[in-house]
């Protein structure tokens, strides 16, 4: 394999105004030093992604932007909606399919892979979270909701285009803010983490598989980031609420750094 980075990205979701998102990245900019083989990611809301472009471009920062959301199509009339066209030149990443735009807004895994390819098309790379509800792992669903996600989310891409692809497995009982949220333990996510990995290996061959990052994401906090991290198939983490608060998501990250080095 070759020296795959390991990424910590964090999703503000719908946190923070533009001038509150500036002061944080401003103090995670001075906390986080970078690390080679170490991507840091953060995701603020659309309206701040701009602002905080122009920042980090300023000072330099090895930090960089990813989107949470965007519409598939390039330009159109698609009133109150933003393309991830017109995000190019200020993000590196998006994420697409997170559990809340697929639960909350319905979101279905046609447009998913609409997104992931809008993503490729415009040279974006796409974070394509994958979970499975705790009523699919409660009845046993989870290997096929987790296979169904992936493949289908892969299939408007050609193979060239695996190696800028980024996996979050994410399950959706373990996202915080949920109704009865709870963190997963490693022995629960490792199973699914390797049937992520069989099934990329087994689809489109070992080569494509090892290129690509499988991050894991949900309730993961200063504490517990080591065990998802040491974990194998675990290429980096997707954080939530932990990202909003710069002590513990600077630990996250020098505990990335221990990790690696
Ligand atoms: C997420 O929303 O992607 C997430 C993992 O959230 P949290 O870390 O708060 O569970």
């Amino acid at each position: 394999m070759g020296c795959m980075k390991t990424f910590v990205v964090g999703n503000w979701k719908m946190n923070l105004t533009v001038g509150e998102s500036s002061l944080f990245l401003q103090k995670l900019q001075k906390k986080i030093k970078p690390a080679k083989n170490l991507e840091v990611v953060v995701a603020p809301s659309a309206i701040a992604l701009q602002t905080l472009s122009l920042q980090l471009e300023r000072n330099k920062s090895k930090i960089k932007l990813a989107a949470q959301n965007f519409h598939y199509r390039d330009y159109g009339a698609f009133t109150g909606e933003i393309s991830v066209s017109q995000l190019h030149g200020i993000i590196k990443y998006a994420i697409v399919g997170h559990s809340e735009r697929r639960h909350i807004f319905g979101e279905t895994n046609r447009e998913v892979k609409m997104k992931v390819a809008a993503a490729i098309r415009n040279n974006i790379r796409p974070i394509i979270c994958i979970g499975e509800t705790e009523g699919e792992r409660a009845s046993g669903e989870t290997a096929d909701v987790i296979r169904d996600q992936l493949l289908s989310s892969l299939s408007e891409i050609d193979v060239e285009d695996f190696k800028k692809v980024i996996i979050a497995y994410e399950p959706v009982w373990a996202i915080s803010g949920g109704k009865s949220s709870r963190a997963a333990a490693p022995d629960e996510v490792i199973d699914v983490i390797r049937l992520i990995h069989t099934t990329l290996a087994d689809t489109y061959g070992k080569e494509i598989e090892e290129n690509i990052p499988v991050l894991y994401g949900g309730s993961v906090n200063a504490d517990n980031a080591g065990a998802y991290l040491t974990m194998k198939g675990v290429n980096g983490l997707l954080i939530g609420g932990a990202s909003l608060m710069s002590e513990p998501f600077c630990d996250i990250v020098e505990t990335a750094k221990r990790v690696i080095a």
